[in-house]
This record gives C-alpha cells, structure tokens and sequence, in this order.
C-alpha cells in the first residue's frame, strides 16, 4: 500500500514548465534577479507624480495671461510636492490687503513683491522644494508649518536722495531666525549687487505684524527687495535677479541648518 502511493506519486505527469525550471535552475534564478532589478531601477528613477504636477502648475503660473497684478487666483498657487521635504512660506506683501507703495505712473508695491514671490515659488518647485504663497493677513499663517517664512516687501517709490537704493533686512526677535537672515542677506547681496540699506530699517520692519502672530519656533523675516525708484528696473523687467537672489539665500539655509 505504501509503494503503491509512492509509486503513483512519481509516476504523475510533470508539466513542462516545472521540467524546464528544473533543469535549469541557475537560468530561472537569474532571470527572477533580473526582473526584480529592472523594477528597482523604474521605481527609483520614475518622478512621483505629485512633484510632476507641482511643478506644471508652477510654470503654468508663469503665463503673462496667468499672472494677476494682485489678488488674482494664480497668486493662491501652492506648490506642494508630495513628500515631507522642505516648505517655504512667502508672504506677497500687501497681497489681499492693500496696493502698499505706489508709483506716480500707478506701478504698485503690491504687484512686484507677488511677481517676485511667484518667481521664487517656481524657481523652488523646479528644486523640488514646497512653497506656500500667502497674502499679508492671511489666515494660514497663525498655524504655518514649513522650514522658513519670508515677507517680500519693496520700498517706497519717493526718490528722497540718490542713496535711496538698497535692500533691508528684519528677523523676528522671536525666535533663532540669524541663520536665515545671515543667508538671506549674503546671497541677496551676491547676487543683486544692491546695498545693504540698515540705517532705514524702521519699526515697521522689527516690529512686522507677522512675527506676533505665527509659531514662534519659525524662522522669519521680512525683506525690503529695494526701491521702486532708483532701483525699478531691477524690481520689475529684471525680477528674476532679485527672485534668483532669495532662491540662492533660502537654498543656503535649507543646507545649513
Ligand atoms: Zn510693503
């Protein structure tokens, strides 16, 4: 009885398959190896989707047709890729509140510093760095959690003297905000060539509105981008120095602290 059922066990067709795997195991474990490989490889290099779409919206928001002077839907822009990577709050200065500084040809304060914060909202998405865009009261900002907040704000458009040129600087006293202020103020210097303006900065600046009101472990500052007289072009055909300067500072900073 016992023969029989071994017997029988033996005797039952084998398919090919399991005949083929048996005869060429080195072969099939191989070929398993390389498969797993391969789908290793697709999934490292594959972009997550949400960073993909991110960015889209970013450049999307590009479009001359897209930018709003102020206000608009575009400036409510978030880029948020999906992982838990760095986010940078950018407060549009006067955005849904007022139009700030004004020219005498009717060019707003408002409009450069939402055109300078789009510009570095995108620049940081294409580092596949988060960004928040917040309009100057805005209701996100007593619970904003991110690496850094910076308000961008341009100076007036009244040429008083021919020293009104420049860019100040104002961390909250709050918190430790010097390592983003020292790296701020550095790469903006680098890479605008503007002058450090400190014997303007006024209580309006040390005691800015936002550092009484947000998470006192974030890093804050306000920014003054420069003068909308003397330093026009720069603020406006040339935006992207001045948005390519606090780019390189927040960059110092997301690597140094
Ligand atoms: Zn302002």
């Amino acid at each position: 009885m016992h023969s029989y059922r071994n017997r029988e066990r033996s005797n039952r067709p084998v398919s090919p398959l399991m005949r083929w795997l048996r005869n060429n195991v080195p072969l099939a474990i191989f070929l398993l190896v390389a498969a797993a490989g391969m789908l290793a490889i697709y999934l490292y290099f594959n972009p997550d989707p949400g960073d993909a779409t991110a960015i889209v919206q970013a450049v999307q928001g590009e479009s001359p047709f897209n930018v709003p002077l102020f206000g608009g839907a575009a400036a409510d822009q978030t880029t948020q890729p999906t992982s838990s990577g760095p986010r940078i709050g950018l407060i549009a200065g006067h955005k849904d509140s007022d139009s700030g500084a004004v020219c005498p040809d009717g060019l707003t304060e408002a409009e450069i510093n939402l055109d300078i914060a789009q510009r570095v909202a995108i620049s940081l998405a294409s580092r596949g760095i988060a960004s928040d865009i917040l309009a100057e009261f805005d209701p996100r900002l007593a619970v904003y959690q991110g690496d850094a907040l910076i308000s961008i704000h341009a100076d007036s458009c009244a040429e008083i003297n021919s020293s009104t040129s420049g860019f100040k600087i104002a961390a909250s006293p709050f918190n430790d905000s010097n390592l983003l202020e020292q790296c701020i103020l550095q790469q903006y210097y680098l890479t605008t060539g503007l002058a450090y303006h400190a014997h303007t900065i006024t209580p309006h600046m040390t005691d800015y509105h936002v550092f009484r009101t947000i998470e006192t472990r974030l890093p804050a500052l306000i920014i003054e981008v420069g003068f909308m007289n003397l330093d026009r072009t720069l603020l406006t055909s040339d935006a992207h120095i001045p948005a390519d300067g606090l780019v390189q500072g927040i960059l110092c900073f997301l690597e140094k602290k």
